[in-house]
């Protein structure tokens, strides 16, 4: 297929680069331009501001005045910007009749060359060009590769460069060191620079490099993935990008179809999740599934709902790991707590009713861990209960007996973040009854506190479709 133009990245360094005009549009180029080392000459009998600025701190040369043909001497690229067309026109000319490739700004048929839309991440550059079709496809595609890119790409660029002229010596062999940089950019190592890891990655590539030359099998690692409260939006970046480099995802039962669906294809998943009232795989198990698949040298995930630290057994795995000397990293996630206050319009903290917050699980395992109910009970507490909808008549007895008012608000969130998000808010004395008109069902979060009586006013997620029971005004 034939194609129009011919991507090439260009070297400017030292060169003379042209731009006649001196408003916006050419500063823009300038701006870009200024980076590439390159000596920019500003030719316009009108001269912006910020391109004076510069002019006068030495970043360019200018020349306030009209363009001439003896301009284009010397230059090795030409980008025209005034606004006058017919000039743009014929400044193009001149340059093609001298053979320099000459670009003018919104001009495709008058340009040599046109300048694309770019992701930065000196050294690593992506271009992106529509071919003058649509600049504002050009630009929405930047927009996405932005988001897709990490930000690090740069520096871990630089790091591989190092890593090249480094290794040259220990891997002789051109085979042995393609394989060495595939297992390296496909692997661990490369996850922990781009999230800022510099020393762990350090160490899995120093690791590597050993098992390469010996030609032994890389370890894989653990990664703790908190998976949000639902909504699977509410996932981090490095949340989505740990799901697509796994090669196995543990999860719990409470992470959505819709968030495992954001994994690569060909994961293997498996659903350790414990059903209420259900043995399911027992912490023993899974530890054992983590540190076997692990050492299988595979990317293993081990994804919890909300995030794998609060009320998620999220230690105790690493725990395991670590006695194992399995690699392991954590990315946290949304809590339920937050991620249901958001989309229920309850704020957990305010100056007027709340100054402190406190997480509680509300399913007691043994009778003598009983939370500190005194310090729940307090005025000025937002007190959040995970797990507690099928103890809450239990909850709401204790809060009163350790002198909450029966008239406290409080509230229940089922589902929260998703489209089957439902809320019903009351008080300590009435919600019982309430929520078991509503048949809510788990996962629910049960919010006790002053802040519960903002959520009539504050609500804005799924409104009109929710359950709206609300009795506290
Ligand atoms: N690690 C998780 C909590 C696990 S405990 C986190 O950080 O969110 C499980 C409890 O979390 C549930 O019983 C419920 O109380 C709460 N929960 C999790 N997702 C929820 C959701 N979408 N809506 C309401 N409550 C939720």
């Amino acid at each position: 297929m034939q194609v129009n133009y011919f991507p090439v990245f260009f070297n400017l360094a030292g060169q003379k680069v042209l731009i006649v005009g001196g408003g916006e549009v050419a500063l823009r180029k300038i701006s870009m331009l200024e980076r590439t080392g390159a000596r920019l000459s500003v030719v316009a009998p009108q001269i912006a501001p910020e391109i004076m600025q510069r002019a006068a701190a030495g970043a360019l040369e200018l020349a306030i005045r009209e363009f001439v043909a003896e301009d284009l001497d010397g230059a090795r690229l030409v980008i025209v910007a005034t606004s006058r067309e017919a000039v743009n026109r014929w400044i193009a000319k001149l340059s093609e009749s001298r053979n320099i490739p000459v670009n003018v700004v919104d001009d495709r048929q008058a340009s040599r060359f046109i300048v694309p839309a770019i992701i930065d991440r000196d050294p690593v550059l992506v271009a992106v060009a529509t071919g003058g079709a649509s600049p504002v496809l050009a630009r929405r595609l930047r927009e996405r590769l932005e988001a897709f890119i990490p930000r690090r790409i740069g520096e871990f660029a630089e790091w591989l460069r190092e890593l090249r002229a480094g290794t040259r010596r220990q891997l002789r062999d051109v085979d042995e060191r393609r394989r060495f940089f595939e297992t390296l950019i496909d692997g661990p190592a490369a996850r922990r620079f781009i999230e800022g890891d510099n020393q762990g990655a350090r160490r899995i590539a120093q690791r590597l490099l050993a098992t390469t030359s010996t030609a032994a099998r890389a370890a894989g690692e653990v990664t703790l993935v908190g998976a949000g409260p639902g909504d699977p939006e509410l996932l981090t970046l490095k949340a989505l990008r740990a799901l697509q480099d796994a090669d196995v995802i543990l999860h719990d039962r409470l992470v959505p179809a819709a968030v495992l669906d954001l994994a690569r294809r060909d994961a293997e998943q498996i659903c350790v999740g414990k059903a209420a009232g259900n043995v399911g795989t027992t912490q023993q198990e899974i530890n054992s599934l983590m540190i076997e698949h692990a050492r299988q040298g595979k990317r293993v995930v081990r994804l919890k709902g909300g995030d794998p630290f609060v009320f998620g057994r999220g230690g105790e795995e690493l725990q395991a790991l670590a006695e194992a000397k399995i690699d392991f990293s954590v990315v946290p996630g949304i809590t339920a707590a937050a991620g249901c206050a958001a989309y229920a319009g309850i704020p957990l903290t305010h100056r007027d009713h709340a100054q402190s917050l406190i997480f509680v699980t509300g399913h007691a395992q043994e009778s003598d861990k009983e939370p500190d109910w005194r310090a729940l009970a307090q005025t000025g507490v937002t007190a959040v209960f995970y797990m507690g909808l099928a103890r809450l008549q239990h909850i709401v007895d204790k809060l009163l007996e350790h002198g909450a008012e029966a008239s406290r608000p409080a509230g229940i969130i089922a589902q929260g973040t998703t489209v089957d998000q439902c809320v019903v808010t009351a008080t300590l004395a009435t919600l019982p009854a309430l929520a078991a008109d509503a048949k809510l069902e788990s996962p629910a979060l049960l919010i006790v506190g002053k802040v519960v009586e903002l959520q009539p006013t504050l609500a804005w997620f799924n409104v009109a479709a929710g359950v709206d029971l609300s009795l506290t005004a």
